[in-house]
């Protein structure tokens, strides 16, 4: 069976690549009986992201071949239990400490995402990638970074995966499609952590990933209503970043992990 790479991006104030502002963005990877689906529900959530309307919406099919398509097992997801989002940037600090992050590379990281990562302190389309040991931040272009594209959850294992978070507590839709993406991430050879929080107002909470820590949750990491947010991909030995960032876009589907010791709601 063949399937089709989904891609979405949508921007306000004209093209991305005409400087307009991100205002969201999708990644699947779908059967052909999804496709329409798929495509309605991206141009849904472009037309109603809270950051606000968009003027230019970019929607990309492709087909890819079953063959090359690499399953990968879920991370495990835990959580911590923060008071406050000060509480939240201190776990999220001692998670990056924990997976092999510098200690100034992952406040370095914190402070950007709070500050706005793009050049003018907006959100950025992707990420940014970061070398874990000195901070320095390795992307090209600092307005898109570095984008995952071609990824979802075998349709089988997402059902399978809800039925136990939700006994758990946390069946986010949000938070499964966060995890696919930090498991493929975190699944790159040259990867050493992620950290996230999002863009949406609404939202605020985020994680840290690593192969080593598996998800880690973090409910609080920016006050409600700010439109900021982010990701940061920590990696140690790139040779550069167009390779590190092809590793990233190869079709990747998440299956569940058979072993789920230690995972908690
Ligand atoms: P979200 O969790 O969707 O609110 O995304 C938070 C931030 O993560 C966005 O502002 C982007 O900077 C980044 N991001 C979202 N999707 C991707 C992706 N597919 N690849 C890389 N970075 C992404």
């Amino acid at each position: 069976m063949d399937y089709y790479s989904v891609r979405m991006r949508a921007a306000a104030g004209g093209a991305h690549e005409a400087g307009g502002q991100h205002i969201s963005g999708g990644e699947r990877l779908v059967g052909a009986e999804e496709l329409e689906a798929t495509v309605q529900k991206l141009l849904r959530r472009a037309l109603t992201h809270e950051l606000g309307q968009p003027d230019f919406v970019n929607l990309t099919v492709e087909k890819v071949a079953s063959a090359d398509v690499t399953q990968l097992p879920a991370l495990p997801v835990t959580q911590r239990e923060v008071q406050s989002v000060c509480e939240g940037h201190a776990a999220a600090v001692e998670e990056l400490l924990q997976a092999g992050v510098a200690l100034s590379a992952a406040q370095k990281a914190v402070a950007l995402l709070v500050q706005g990562p793009a050049p003018h302190g907006g959100v950025m389309r992707g990420a940014i990638v970061m070398d874990a040991d000195t901070g320095a931040r390795l992307e090209s272009d600092p307005a898109r970074g570095v984008r995952v594209t071609q990824l979802d959850w075998e349709p089988r294992a997402l059902a399978g995966w809800k039925q136990r978070m939700s006994r758990l507590g946390t069946a986010h839709e949000r938070v499964a499609e966060a995890l696919a993406l930090a498991t493929k991430v975190t699944a790159a050879a040259d990867t050493v952590a992620e950290l996230c929080w999002s863009d949406d107002p609404g939202y605020v909470g985020g994680y840290v990933a690593a192969k080593s820590i598996g998800y880690v949750r973090i409910p609080q990491l920016k006050e409600p209503g700010s439109p900021l947010g982010g990701r940061v991909f920590f990696v140690r030995g790139i040779r550069n970043v167009q390779e590190y960032e092809a590793a990233l876009q190869a079709p990747v589907l998440i299956v569940e992990q058979t072993e789920q010791r230690g995972e908690q709601a």
